[in-house]
């Protein structure tokens, strides 16, 4: 008998394979034919490159770096820069996808991209980090660009690496360029508003959420996991807005007080405490996974993937869960929470204000021309909710969960477009 080789045991998810077998479910809904599916699958550009970097000890080590732009059916490609060990071509040429997808379902006019170098930012001087950052930039010049391909931070990166990227790729031009990045610092031509602006964008898709259930947000309570950029954010503006944010998490463990955590108290001592929760008071401490099955109108997750799976989905008691992180519920869980009838705001809309106030630095990088924070914040709710109706209809109108729906909004705006412009 042929020996076979048996499959290898994964005991965790991927959340980039989760996403396809979303993508492929709608597809197969819209009835795209095998030609589109193609076009929409494979990315259009990849580009890998080397890059030799003299260390602070007088060595060189080579770096591998990558940008995939996945589409630009829809205009130039938008995505962030990855500085992570882990990164691999497949990887990026995944979150690059993703990337397309996220742009399409809040309307904004990019196709999507994804970079990344194998490193370990942790491990490097700043000196390290600036000769590799720009190394990478003069090797993807021909690939950036404000008309063709917008990077911005990602896991590893932040405004400091998109200054050095600005500067690099402006200094080649001859001139000024500060479009050709976003997340850059609000003195290169940074937008205001971006830093809360993922948070915010789960705040808008919580509070439209609780509207079509008919949860009154002065009567409502929400669990937050993570307590990070998009965690906290979410967590003071539903507070605002009267939600009590009863369970709040991060690495150290979950804080849980059924009167409601005070969130600006928790910001404080979070910010005077190295970053973290670890003994914060006033809140009885809990597990992270004891925090996603609480009895709550409203769950947060925010800080990593794969945190809802088949093994705790059927415990969830939420009415509804609004993806802040990017893939924290895999797709073994999806078919569990639809049968509990909880109301799922998926991550490629429910975080998309991060890359809707990225386009706003991007259109005012353009311009000259720099917007106030009231401005920012209603132009960036409107396509928030203007997005989140968009999905809940289509949800309706296919019978699908809104993961599902988010999927089909996009997909059809991207091959509707390229049948437009048209190919070969
Ligand atoms: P962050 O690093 O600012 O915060 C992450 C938070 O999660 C921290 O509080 C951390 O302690 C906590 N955390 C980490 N591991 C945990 C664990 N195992 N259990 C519980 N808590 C844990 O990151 P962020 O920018 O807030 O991003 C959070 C998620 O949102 C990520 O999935 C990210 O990809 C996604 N996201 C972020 C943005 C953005 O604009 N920042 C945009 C879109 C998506």
């Amino acid at each position: 008998m042929t020996y076979i080789e048996p499959a290898p045991i994964k005991d965790k998810e991927n959340p980039l394979e989760s996403m396809m077998q979303r993508f492929d479910k709608a597809v197969e809904l819209l009835g795209i034919s095998e030609e589109m599916y193609y076009i929409l699958k494979v990315p259009a550009r990849q580009v890998t490159v080397g890059l030799p970097i003299t260390m602070d000890n007088g060595r060189i080590k080579v770096f591998e770096g990558h940008r995939v732009i996945h589409s630009n059916i829809l205009g130039p490609a938008k995505g962030g820069i990855r500085f992570d060990p882990a990164v691999n071509i497949d990887e990026v040429r995944a979150l690059a996808a993703w990337m397309t997808w996220k742009c399409a379902v809040v309307d904004i006019p990019y196709g999507g991209a994804k970079g990344g170098i194998a490193c370990n930012p942790r491990e490097m001087s700043a000196g390290e980090m600036e000769r590799l950052m720009r190394a990478y930039t003069v090797a993807m010049l021909d690939v950036f660009g404000p008309d063709r391909d917008i990077p911005a931070p990602d896991m590893g990166t932040g405004p400091r690496e998109m200054a050095w990227l600005m500067d690099e790729y402006s200094k080649a031009k001859g001139m000024t360029v500060n479009a050709v990045v976003t997340g850059k610092p609000l003195v290169l031509g940074g937008s205001l508003g971006r830093t809360e602006a993922t948070g915010r964008g789960v705040m808008v898709s919580a509070m439209a959420g609780m509207d079509k259930l008919k949860i009154n947000p002065y009567k409502a309570t929400a669990a937050i996991q993570g307590f990070g950029n998009v965690g906290s954010h979410a967590a003071i503006l539903l507070h605002e807005r009267g939600v009590k944010v009863v369970a709040i998490s991060d690495i150290s463990g979950a804080y849980y007080n059924e009167n409601g955590i005070d969130i600006e108290g928790a910001i404080k001592y979070r910010d005077l405490n190295r970053g973290t929760l670890e003994n914060f008071p006033g809140a009885e401490k809990i597990t992270n996974e004891q925090l996603l099955t609480l009895d709550v109108d409203v769950l947060v997750p925010a800080a990593k993937e794969d945190v809802i799976t088949h093994d705790n989905a059927s415990f969830i008691q939420a009415k509804m869960i609004v993806e802040g992180a990017n893939g924290p519920t895999s797709a073994s869980a999806d078919d569990i929470i639809n049968e509990k009838g909880i109301l799922v705001v998926p991550d490629i809309l429910a975080n998309a204000g991060g890359v809707t106030v990225s386009y706003f630095e991007w259109v005012q990088n353009r311009m000259g021309y720099k917007w106030n924070l009231d401005r920012i914040n209603r132009r960036s709710d409107r396509i928030m909710k203007d997005s989140f109706d968009k999905v809940f209809l289509t949800s309706q109108q296919f019978n699908v969960p809104m993961r599902i729906a988010a999927y089909i909004v996009a997909i059809k705006k991207v091959a509707d477009t390229y049948k437009f412009r048209g190919g070969y």
